[in-house]
Formats: C-alpha cells, structure tokens, sequence
C-alpha cells in the first residue's frame, strides 16, 4: 500500500535530541527552542513566535490573548479541522460558521459582513492547503468593524499572501508541526504573536500565568501567579527535533513541489470529465502542502477511492462541515444556516498521497490509478 503520508527525517534529529539530552536542559525556552526561534525570525518572517506542544494549543493560547469571553461571537468557517473552533468553544465563545468560497475551500470573505453582529469579536481563517485567503479584503473588514483576525496557518509553512508569510498577517498565526504537516515534529506548533504589545503576555500565558519567562531572564527577582495561563510551551526534545526539520525546509519543499507540479500537469485531463483540481489564487504561493481532487459527487468520490485504496494507493477525504456535526447541533439547536459550498467540500474532496519521500515509482502508480478509473467512467 502507497502510504498517505510518511514524515520526513532529515537524519540530524537524533543527534540534536541527544545533543539538548547531554546539555541537562529538557524543559521548553533551551537553546534548540532558541535556534527555531531564529530560524522563524530570519528565514520566516514570525518577529514573536512561540513553540507549543500543538497547532491546537497554539489556538487555544490565541483565543486567550485575544480575550475571547463568554457570549463573544467567533466567525469560523465550518469547513475546517475541529480545533479551529474548540480554541474558542473553551473561552465561551459563540460559533458563527462561515462557508467556503464557491471554487476553494477558504473562507468566502464576501458573505464575513453579513454575520457580523455588535457582539463579534474575532474571525478565525484557515488557510487550507497552504493557500491564501484574501487577507487585503479580511483585513479591511476587520479594521472596519474592529475584529481580532486569527489566522489559521497550520498548513501553512513557508506559504505567501503577495510577499507576506501567511500566519503573519493576522493579530495571531497558528502552526502546526504535526507528523501530517509539511514540517513535523510528532506533535507541536507555534503561535505567531504579531502585535508587539502582547508578546509580553504570551510569555506568561504559555507558563502556567507566571512571569517565569521575565524571571530567567534576570528582569525580575521573583515570579509568581499574574494572569489566567497554561502549559503551552514545548519542551527542548521537540524543538530539537524540529529544528532539524526547519534546517531542512528548502529541501522539504523543493521535494513537495516537484511532486504537487508532476500531480498538476499528468492529472490536468481530469478538469474535462468533472473534476475539479485544485486552484491557487493569483495572491497566493504554493508551498505543496496538498494535493486533492474535487470529485463531481460523493457517489464518485467513493467510488474513486475504493479504487484507489483496493489498487495500494491510499487516498483519503477531509473536513466534514463542523455546522452539521453532532457537537454542535446539540449546543445550536435551532441553527439551520445552509452552507452549500462547505457542505460540497466535504462530499467531494479527496486527497491523494504527497510527502517528500514519495517515489516517482509510487506518483506513477498514483497517477495510472486515478486515470483507470477517470477513463472507465
Ligand atoms: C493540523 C491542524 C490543526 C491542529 O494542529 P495539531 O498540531 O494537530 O493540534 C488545526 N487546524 C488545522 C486546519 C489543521 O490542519
């Protein structure tokens, strides 16, 4: 069976965990947590990132700074992994889904100020596959209506609106480094604070609600309980690990893209017998974080990966559209917004397998069972 995905190794992980194991420094803020720090600096552009266990915590340290309380409304959309809107569920927050636009399965930005009420508070954007929303029109909206924008970047590594990192754009940018994402560290994340002004308060609010941050660094004598917080922070085992992935990012991505292009170009016939392939907008970069086909109906998509899956190839769907989930029915009674485009993503979308160490073997394979059964229809 051709694996969905296989984590990249860089090989320099195990030598960097035993090098922070040797140093006696395990917990989170060592020298590997600052060495991805710089590299998020330098190479990314994240001026305050913060290294977290999760890209879920990292939204859950989000929704805190933002100071989501209860009976504030969230626009999210409902196309989009549970965590997005857990973050805010747990703050009290009031769940208003977004749909898709027509064409992509982003946040459409036209329909935002239709459900923007006196009592909206944030709006939450996934960029999905590592594509752009429209972030010059979000960003005009939020101004006009004074809105926190939280971007969820966790496909979303070494990706671009126009020249601008995606996760850099937002008041907040949240990462994620799980084993499925571009770059991995089993599971961790990292929270991108792109207001100067609330640096200070993430630092407290990822240990515990301490100033044990302040303290180390000598700036004060003593630290103790200031704010509300939790243990957000990574630990020098994961950074390590991580860390050998960033080094290795071009590489990473150099290997994604050549195999997303190959997928693009030999699949490209299938647009002219009802498939969709995916679109990248003319503001957005490319950083290969997925590739997925949108079958012209559930019944098909079915039917293609039963194909696809009793052939070795792995091929797996996504999102089930969180306003018609069972959590959120029995807390929404009552809420029967229709969100067609949504609703169709999550019918028709499939994702084919894409990771670095995918051989050109294995992509023929891939490609040839996608078209037997596109040629059989
Ligand atoms: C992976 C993912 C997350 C959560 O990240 P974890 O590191 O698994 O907690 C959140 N949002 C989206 C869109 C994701 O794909």
């Amino acid at each position: 069976m051709i694996r969905f995905n296989v984590p990249y190794i860089s090989g320099k992980e195990l030598e960097y965990i035993t090098d922070a194991m040797n140093r006696g420094h395990l917990s989170g803020d060592g020298i590997y947590t600052k060495n991805c720090n710089r590299i998020f600096r330098e190479r990314l552009g994240f001026q305050h990132p913060f290294l977290t266990t999760s890209g879920t915590d990292a939204l859950e340290m989000a929704a805190i700074l933002a100071g989501i309380e209860a009976g504030d409304e969230v626009i999210i959309p409902s196309y989009t992994f549970v965590s997005t809107v857990n973050a805010f569920v747990l703050r009290g927050a009031r769940i208003v889904f977004a749909d898709s636009l027509p064409n992509h399965p982003n946040i459409d930005h036209t329909t935002l100020e239709e459900l923007i009420t006196p009592k909206t508070r944030a709006v939450v954007v996934v960029h999905y596959a590592g594509i752009a929303c429209d972030m010059d029109a979000i960003m005009d909206i939020a101004r006009r209506h004074n809105l926190i924008v939280i971007e969820d970047a966790a496909h979303s590594i070494d990706a671009r609106y126009k020249d601008k990192p995606l996760g850099s754009i937002g008041n907040f940018g949240a990462f994620s480094f799980h084993e499925t994402k571009n770059i991995v560290c089993g599971e961790g994340g990292m929270l991108s604070v792109n207001d100067p002004a609330l640096s200070h308060r993430a630092e407290i609010i990822r240990e515990k609600g301490t100033n044990r941050t302040a303290f180390f660094r000598g700036e004060i004598d003593k630290y103790g309980w200031v704010d509300v917080g939790s243990s957000f922070l990574a630990s020098e085992i994961l950074a390590a690990f991580l860390f050998a992935q960033l080094e290795s990012l071009d590489e990473i991505q150099k290997k994604r893209l050549a195999i997303w292009n190959r997928y693009n170009t030999e699949l490209a016939f299938l647009a002219e017998r009802g498939f969709g392939l995916p679109l990248i907008h003319e503001y957005a970069s490319n950083n290969a974080h997925m590739f997925y086909l949108l079958c012209p109906s559930l019944e098909e998509r079915t039917k293609l990966m039963q194909h696809l899956n009793s052939n070795g190839v792995k091929a797996v769907f996504h999102y089930q559209p969180l306003h018609e989930s069972a959590f959120y029915r029995s807390h929404n009674p009552g809420m029967n917004r229709e969100l067609p485009n949504s609703v169709r993503f999550g019918d028709t979308l499939l994702r084919l397998p894409l990771f670095a160490g995918l051989t050109a073997a294995d992509q023929d394979t891939i490609i040839s069972q996608v078209a037997a059964y596109a040629g059989a229809r």
